[in-house]
């Protein structure tokens, strides 16, 4: 068991902090850490850092900040396993999802490392007569970024390597229920070259994070987490003259049409159900069943019973226990919910325990039908391993019900038909789409643009999207004369 460090001015310390928060193994409970919530003081010192760094780093030639990125890419690969394992130890991931959690943040420093082409302006000459214009891409300076406990790896890396490699830097708040993972990206950081300042990493909760949004020298916050954390962090942020982008929650539906391919579908639903035990932004939480596909629905049932929680080093583990008792109790009291709600319950996993593990946040696969627009169970993000079926008539109803539902993060259609698919991925209004593919999460070149109550910002995370947001645009009017013949004031707006 040890005190979580922090990091400030390239030193990992320990907090002066009066109080922690524990971390704990959620296979069963057991303390494995402590973070602290970092005083005011240290919180100060961090964002201080932080700007001190930025006045040289900003000036760090770009490919050399590129190359910065190519080794903390290699060293992340040379530690894949082992960033796994601590991020197994911390949420309970399998350690497959675990190492893909890592592996798609990796994902994300690789194109860091394609940072020079994106931080190019644009450019044209004879604007006017002998007036050339062109623009340039500067960082903003410190910015700071606030990760939820889902993607321990993939989240941070969403952040600060694309906010760094643009010349800016960066304080770091992780979830404080897995802050081990984001501390060994960090170590591995400075071990692949960056300088004191440019990545702080402070821990604690809402009071840390508030105090931080409260601090003139944060020029721009990234966030990811629910829905009632994401509009105050956007207000706050944005009342306090800052950029933001808050990533939030979600209840993402895959639509199944009659002439889909049965086995594939119901295959992947399990997956993108249950999955990471249902904690994943784009699991999805809604099966719209068109048509006569709705006969599939039992099958489905027996399929996900077969779905085995269990330990992380356990191979034939579907996935580990939920984060904690609290995220448990959630869970289990939103399935009595629907039971309570006349929602038909084909499977229930609120009594699953595994053998010696009692005192872990277990709940096993659980599944409903017959789910209606009012219930709770289909109105709340469950987050969980909860999957609700409904059934419709016509992909037009399916269209509808899923652009009444206030969120918009993800969204799939499985079919055989061109036609369906081009109608869905037109008409839905949701911003990440998949075509028989059940959870579409962009890779790093294009941008993760979630909508509606799933996203409160402009630009989105990664891809050209995120240089723009860790950016400004400055653009330059430039004549050089070739005489010194005076021309006389010009008195007008006009380029001459
Ligand atoms: P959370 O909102 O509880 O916490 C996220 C972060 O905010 C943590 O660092 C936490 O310390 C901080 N925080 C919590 N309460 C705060 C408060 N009152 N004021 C200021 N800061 C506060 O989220 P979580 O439970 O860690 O993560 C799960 C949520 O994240 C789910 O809703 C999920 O959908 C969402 N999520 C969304 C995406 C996306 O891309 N849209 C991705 C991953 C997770």
């Amino acid at each position: 068991m040890k005190n979580v460090p922090l990091l400030i001015n390239g030193e990992f310390s320990q907090s002066q902090a009066e109080q922690y928060i524990e971390v704990t193994n959620p296979a069963d409970n057991s303390l494995i850490a402590k973070a602290p919530c970092a005083t005011e003081t240290e919180l100060d010192m961090a964002v201080a850092s932080a700007k001190a760094a930025f006045e040289s780093w900003r000036e760090v030639p770009v490919p050399e900040r590129a190359r910065v990125m190519m080794r903390y890419q290699q060293l992340l690969k040379e530690h894949h396993n082992e960033l796994a394992e601590i991020l197994s130890s911390e949420t309970g991931k399998t350690f497959a999802d675990a190492k893909g959690d890592v592996w798609r943040g990796i994902e994300v420093v690789e194109q860091a490392i394609n940072v020079s082409s994106m931080m190019m302006g644009e450019t044209a000459e004879n604007v006017a007569r002998g007036i050339d214009t062109y623009s340039y891409i500067q960082p903003l300076g410190v910015c700071l970024g606030i990760t939820p406990f889902n993607f321990p790896a993939m989240i941070p890396l969403w952040m600060f390597p694309m906010a760094i490699a643009c010349g800016n830097t960066f304080v770091l708040k992780p979830s404080e229920q897995d802050p081990l993972t984001p501390t060994r990206l960090a170590e591995l950081f400075l071990q692949a070259g960056a300088p004191k300042g440019v990545l702080n990493v402070v821990h604690g909760g809402k009071d840390q994070v508030n105090h931080l949004l409260n601090h003139d020298d944060i020029k721009a916050v990234s966030f990811v987490g629910s829905v009632p954390v994401g509009q105050h962090i956007y207000k706050t942020a944005t009342d306090n003259m800052k950029r933001a982008q808050c990533f939030a929650g979600a209840k993402n539906h895959s639509v199944i049409m009659p002439d889909a391919n049965k086995s594939q579908v119901l295959s992947n639903l399990v997956g993108a159900s249950v999955g990471a035990a249902g904690q994943r932004c784009m699991a999805i939480s809604v099966a719209v069943f068109v048509g006569d596909s709705q006969d599939w629905i039992p099958e489905l049932a027996e399929m996900l019973k077969e779905v085995k929680p269990g330990l992380w080093n356990d191979d034939n583990a579907g996935y580990g226990p939920l984060i904690s008792p609290q995220a448990k109790q959630r869970v289990l009291s939103l399935i009595e919910q629907g039971k309570l709600e006349g929602a038909e319950c084909l499977l229930d996993g609120s009594e699953f325990t595994l053998a010696g593990y009692e005192a872990g946040n277990w709940v096993g696969p659980t599944m409903f039908n017959n789910v209606t627009e009012d219930m709770v169970i289909y109105q709340q993000e469950i987050f969980g391993p909860v999957l609700c079926c409904m059934s419709v008539e016509t992909l037009e109803e399916a269209i509808a019900l899923v652009n009444r539902n206030p969120f918009g993060n993800g969204t799939s259609i499985f079919t055989a038909s061109g036609a369906a698919a081009r109608k869905y991925q037109h008409e839905i209004e949701v911003g990440q789409v998949g075509i028989n593919v059940p959870i579409p999460v962009p890779l790093p070149f294009f941008s993760f643009t979630g909508w509606k109550n799933s996203f409160y910002g402009d630009l989105h995370a990664y891809g050209k999207q995120a240089v723009r947001f860790y950016t400004e645009t400055k653009t330059i009017t430039s004549r050089w004369f070739e005489d010194d013949i005076p021309s006389g004031p010009n008195m007008t707006i006009t380029l001459k």
